[in-house]
């Protein structure tokens, strides 16, 4: 059996050897086994369901939450000569007739649709007369009531596992917590037994955090970077995405905008055309989520604060699905942490909801603000470990730190002695001694904190300030006016007076000013540039022809690795991972034309 698996993956996938657990959940599966799957996105899921319905007698069927999904997934699997379709409540009524024809002929591997639309009586009356290998349920922790991507729908599919009960079922998910993992077993009546669990290391995701300085020239220079890349930049507000991709698109780039407040087609046009570019930005809320299964996003900013850790990790694991190197940024600032802050009081929830969104947010200021490896502070919150990574800003350039026992000091002093009320900008003017009507006015200019603190400058104070507010000693007004106050644990620091070590703020833009390549590019040899912009170009237009989506003609990866081995014939091309027998047959002559012309 296991060779037949192998089998496929070689000619179907064109690829060599499985992944990680993929082997053991294929083989289990196609033993006809339940299985749940927890792997990071990018990991290689689809081919966990994709290879045992293949394997197996009968059809699969696979429930997707989204129709653009499905449609990509189809579209990939047919590009690869597989015999796979989706059926959606689009499909006009001869395509409909046809589409079940084929079902009962037995001519599909694969079905994909939508949870509604298997759970419509007249579809499952049809499925009880077909031969099924198995039901996989991806993305499935749509089904746990507390998640953010709920859908009522997906609760219901336990009728129909049990509907089908001699049918292996398999739910796949991306999303890490141990109380969705556990819904999702229980619901669906899958044993622990059968519960296949990657490690959540994205190793070709690089992380880097920093404090928001200029967060449009911070923004301008992680993209300079990324010249000619696909990538994704989340903002808190729908306005904030407008005014962003406006002026980006100002800049030359092809920006667009993506939020909830949007109609529904601008939305699915923006989407699509993101799904089909080649360099496009999307500039976005996290209303852009779950549909996002382009597999070359290249780079993932958030130019604010997001919402946890584990949003954190799923937004920035959108970023490079296809193993290629691929970069992250996140800003934040005081401003975040109290609009956080705020968002969390001023919600409804009960009391001990607020607790857990509060020191989840502590979790991720604590990632924001750790000297330590990124990579190692994210993946412990996980319960994962990894060495320090040396693919993240702090590893690459360690933070220095400095006994801030003092400066902390001065500056919850000065905000007693201000009255707990005013702002960040007005605290740091007083410690810096600035003589200003408004000081003068409240007489702040005859304290003994006036001009205490002139051994920082205002860039450093402000630092400092955010790093007493994200360490709990400094409160942020929440009512909105940004009035600083002395938090609890601040008194007990006033007293006690334990030694306080603090981040130095990076010096202004000292490490960004150099423009690098992207990161794809620059994992082609420079020799090979020429040729890898041809085959991509050659891509881009086969893709359009066809209307589909260019990484389902071939990955970068794949060019890249085109690009490389310069391929003269049809055999040695067979080779090249990714490049599997009906891609051969259909694409080989004209990308082998575009490479002899380099040869
Ligand atoms: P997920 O659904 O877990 O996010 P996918 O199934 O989309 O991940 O796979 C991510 C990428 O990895 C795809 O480009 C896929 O072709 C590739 N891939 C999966 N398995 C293998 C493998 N065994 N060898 C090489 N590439 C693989
Ligand atoms: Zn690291």
């Amino acid at each position: 059996m296991r060779t037949t698996a192998l089998e496929i993956l070689k000619t179907v996938y064109g690829y060599d050897a499985f992944r990680g657990p993929q082997a053991r959940i294929v083989e289990h599966v196609i033993g006809g086994n339940n299985a749940f799957v927890l792997m990071p996105t990018g990991g290689g899921k689809s081919l966990c369901y994709q290879i045992p319905a293949i394997v197996r007698p009968g059809m699969g069927l696979v429930v997707s939450p989204l129709l653009a999904l499905m449609a990509d997934q189809v579209a990939a699997l047919r590009q690869a000569g597989v015999k796979a379709a989706a059926l959606n409540s689009d499909l006009a009524g001869e395509e409909r007739h046809a589409l079940w024809r084929n079902v009962r002929a037995g001519n599909l591997d694969l079905l994909y649709l939508a949870p509604e639309t298997l759970l419509r009586p007249d579809v499952l009356e049809l499925l009880d007369g077909v031969r099924l290998s198995l039901i996989a349920i991806d993305e499935a922790h749509c089904l746990s009531q507390w998640g953010h991507d709920f859908r009522p729908s997906y609760r219901q599919l336990d009728a129909v596992v049990t509907r089908f009960g001699g049918t292996p079922r398999m739910a796949l998910t991306a999303t890490a917590d141990e109380p969705t993992r556990a819904e999702i077993l229980s619901h669906l009546d899958i044993a622990e037994a059968d519960a296949f669990v990657a490690g959540f290391d994205r190793p070709n995701i690089r992380y880097a955090i920093e404090e928001k300085d200029n967060p449009r020239a911070q923004l301008k220079d992680f993209l300079k970077r990324h010249e000619g890349e696909s990538g994704i930049v989340y903002c808190l507000s729908k306005r904030k995405t407008e005014e962003t991709a406006a002026w980006l698109r100002d800049q030359g780039y092809d920006a667009l905008a993506y939020h909830a407040g949007m109609d529904r087609a601008a939305r699915e046009a923006n989407q699509a055309r993101f799904r089909h570019g080649e360099a496009v930005v999307m500039i976005a809320t996290i209303a852009f989520g779950m549909g996002i299964d382009k597999p070359d996003v290249r780079f993932v900013a958030h130019v604010d604060l997001p919402g946890s850790i584990e949003a954190y990790y799923q937004e920035t694991g959108r970023a490079g699905r296809d193993g290629m190197p691929s970069d992250t940024l996140m800003l934040y600032g005081s401003e975040d942490i109290a609009l956080r802050s705020r968002f969390i009081e001023e919600s409804d929830a009960p009391d001990h909801r607020k607790r857990m969104e509060r020191q989840k947010l502590d979790a991720l200021l604590g990632l924001a603000e750790t000297a330590g490896c990124r990579r190692q502070a994210l993946l412990s919150y996980f319960g994962d470990h990894s060495e320090p990574c040396g693919n993240c800003d702090t590893c690459a350039e360690p933070p220095r730190l400095f006994d801030g026992t003092i400066a902390a000091q001065k500056a919850l002093s000065c905000i007693y002695r201000t009255g707990e009320r005013f702002g960040q900008a007005y605290v740091v003017d007083v410690l810096l001694g600035v003589e200003n009507d408004r000081i003068a006015q409240f007489g702040h200019n005859r304290i003994s904190t006036f001009g205490i603190g002139t051994e920082h400058d205002n860039r450093a104070w402000r630092a400092i300030l955010r790093q007493l507010i994200a360490l709990r000693l400094v409160e942020v007004d929440l009512a909105g006016h940004g009035g600083l106050s002395i938090a609890p644990a601040g008194r007990d620091f006033l007293r006690d007076r334990p030694t306080l070590m603090l981040r130095v703020p990076a010096a202004a833009r000292a490490r960004r000013g150099k423009v690098a390549r992207g990161a794809v590019q620059s994992s082609v040899a420079a020799a090979d540039r020429d040729l890898f912009q041809a085959l991509r170009q050659k891509r881009l237009e086969m893709a359009r022809t066809q209307n589909v989506p260019p990484y389902v003609i071939f990955h970068d990866r794949t060019l890249i690795e085109l690009a490389s081995a310069k391929p003269s014939s049809r055999a040695e091309m067979a080779s090249v991972p990714g490049v599997g027998e009906a891609k051969l047959d259909r694409y080989g002559p004209a990308f082998l034309a575009v490479i002899a012309e380099y040869a």
